[in-house]
């Protein structure tokens, strides 16, 4: 059985870092990974029309001003392909290669006493002492439980399985189930093509334009000599974006100055719609009612056909409850001959056939179905490898009623085992909280180096505070009252049809003082040995 000091699980952007960090410690490091090339998220998400929601500039790694001059993003929302060129370049800048396996799925991570013990489909083991989870919050995919799924003659692919040499659409009868933020990308790419494309909606959600566009060479002189603010502010912003609250409440302005406003987010770039909205927005349900209202009537201005319009219309949630969509031309798609939008909520898809679907009203053929229907977030991934910690302790088992964490980052009765992204860390513009999280591991694994410890695991106390203070931070949130990813829900999986508070709701920068409070404490809510 071959020996590291750390396992790593996934060579997408946590796991990639993660590996540069403890190389730095002078450890002895395997990354083990899926597919067959780094990138995660932007290896295994090539569907039609994938891009950036985020500032290409606020979304890429911090940590190299070299890598920051020499890269040049072409976009303000970079499509996937020049994501993936992007994490393949640091790859090879740091020679990642040299310590990740390809094509290794891991199936099972035992710990016995000493050291984790990692079992991989193919049957090989290996062994470290030191287990880091960068599995990712969005990675399990999960396709509909349909009946006759498998009975399709045609082709057929989830988003996040899409093949590496594209699907041509032309002339084609195209299916898309699900209407996320994925399921939006892919539907108003595919609609430009597709000789016809149906669209299977269970529950509208509120999208808003992205307005991208290129970088000018002029905007790319500005965007590198401004990094170190870009990331200083992203470093104050509630969640990481570039984009934060208005400090006003909804109705502390005048109709018109509120509805000027909302005109301004809405004809700007990018997530300020959502979190740079008045600082109200979702949590008093007359100030979501009120944006909810305002984007209602731009969808209804942009579809001609006003039945389809009031379809599009969220009626069972407010703006930003659910992750906004970012969307362009969306809308319009639905005023294209060859679209077709279908509820399936009033009309639910009964069976998969070989050539298409039955709906409870009608049969359809189809030559390609697209499923854009999700994944079981947060836990997900986590629930898919059979992780056993001290005296045979099952984490699927534990997390059961849901998921007990220390900052995300330790789970008790795990020892050795470090979560990057875990359940309860801050999320919003996700590498600026990889970037923190893997640092935070690497300074406790030196910590740990320097003072002789050989095992480190969070105190059940610490735990409970923790979760305390996470229930806290959910409280009042009208997101919490909404199905989706945020709230735990996937109607796919089983034991996930209740919500739950599945994730951190606080601020990131009170998060990472809660974390750097720790350390500069010395790690007194861990047990170290
Ligand atoms: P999602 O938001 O969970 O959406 C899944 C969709 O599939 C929903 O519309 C859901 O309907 C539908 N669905 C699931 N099962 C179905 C069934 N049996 N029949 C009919 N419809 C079904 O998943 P996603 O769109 O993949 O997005 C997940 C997350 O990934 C996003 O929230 C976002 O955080 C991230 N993402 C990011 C980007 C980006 O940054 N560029 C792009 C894409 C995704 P219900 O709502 O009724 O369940």
């Amino acid at each position: 059985m071959a020996g590291y000091d750390a396992i790593i699980i996934g060579a997408g952007m946590s796991g990639m870092y993660q590996l540069i960090r403890l190389r730095e410690l002078g450890m002895k490091v395997r990354v083990l990974e899926a597919g067959t090339g780094v990138g995660g998220t932007w290896y295994w998400n090539r569907y039609p029309g994938a891009r950036f929601d985020s500032e290409s500039y606020s979304y890429g790694f911090s940590f190299d001003p070299e890598l920051l001059q020499e890269w040049s993003w072409s976009e303000h929302f970079a499509p996937q392909p020049e994501t993936l060129r992007y994490l393949n370049r640091v790859a090879e800048k740091y020679e990642l290669h040299r310590d990740i396996q390809f094509n290794a799925e891991v199936k099972s991570a035992h710990f016995s006493g000493d050291a984790w013990r990692v079992t991989l489909a193919d049957g090989s083991t290996h062994a470290a002492r030191f287990l880091i989870t960068a599995i990712g919050p969005l990675s399990a995919h999960t396709l509909p439980r349909i009946e006759g799924i498998e009975s399709f003659r045609g082709p057929s692919f989830h988003t996040a399985r899409w093949p590496k040499e594209g699907i041509d659409f032309a002339g084609k009868r195209v299916a898309v189930i699900g209407t996320g933020a994925t399921g939006v990308q892919t539907i108003q790419e595919v609609a430009k093509t597709a000789g016809h494309l149906t669209v299977f909606q269970r529950t509208p959600n509120w999208c808003a334009p992205l307005h991208n566009r290129p970088i000018t060479e002029e905007e790319q002189r500005r965007i590198k000599d401004d990094y170190p603010e870009m990331f200083r502010r992203c470093a104050e912003t509630f969640a990481c974006f570039i984009h934060t609250a208005d400090p006003r409440t909804t109705f502390e302005v005048t109709k018109e100055e509120r509805e000027a406003f909302y005109e301004e987010l809405y004809a700007s770039p990018g997530f300020g719609i959502w979190v740079g909205n008045f600082r109200d927005s979702y949590t008093d349900p007359a100030a979501n009612a009120e944006i909810s209202d305002f984007i209602a009537r731009k969808i209804r201005s942009r579809v001609k056909d006003q039945r389809v319009a009031e379809m599009l219309i969220p009626k069972n949630h407010g703006f930003g409850t659910r992750r906004v969509p970012m969307e362009t031309r969306y809308f319009e798609v639905y005023n294209q001959p060859n679209v077709e939008l279908v509820d399936s909520k009033a009309t639910p898809i009964q069976r998969i056939t070989a050539t298409g679907l039955s709906t409870s009203e009608r049969d359809f053929d189809f030559d390609i179905i697209i499923y854009a229907t999700g994944f079981d977030g947060l836990t997900g991934a986590f629930d898919r490898i059979d992780i056993r910690g001290r005296d045979g302790l099952s984490l699927r088992e534990a997390w059961a009623d849901g998921a007990r964490t220390l900052v995300g980052m330790l789970a008790e009765g795990f020892p050795n085992m470090f979560m990057l992204l875990g359940p309860h860390t801050a999320l919003g513009n996700i590498p600026r909280s990889i970037e923190f999280n893997v640092e935070w591991v690497a300074a406790l694994l030196r910590h740990m180096q320097a003072h002789d410890l050989t095992e480190a695991e969070a105190r059940p106390e610490a735990v409970e505070a923790w979760m305390a203070h996470v229930m806290e931070c959910s409280i009042g949130l009208l997101a919490n009252e909404v199905d989706s990813w945020f709230t735990g829900v996937n109607k796919n999986v089983e034991g996930r049809q209740t919500r739950t508070i599945a994730r951190y709701s606080g601020s990131a920068p009170a998060y990472r003082a809660r974390c750097e409070e720790i350390a500069a404490g010395g790690y007194a809510e861990l047990r170290l040995r």
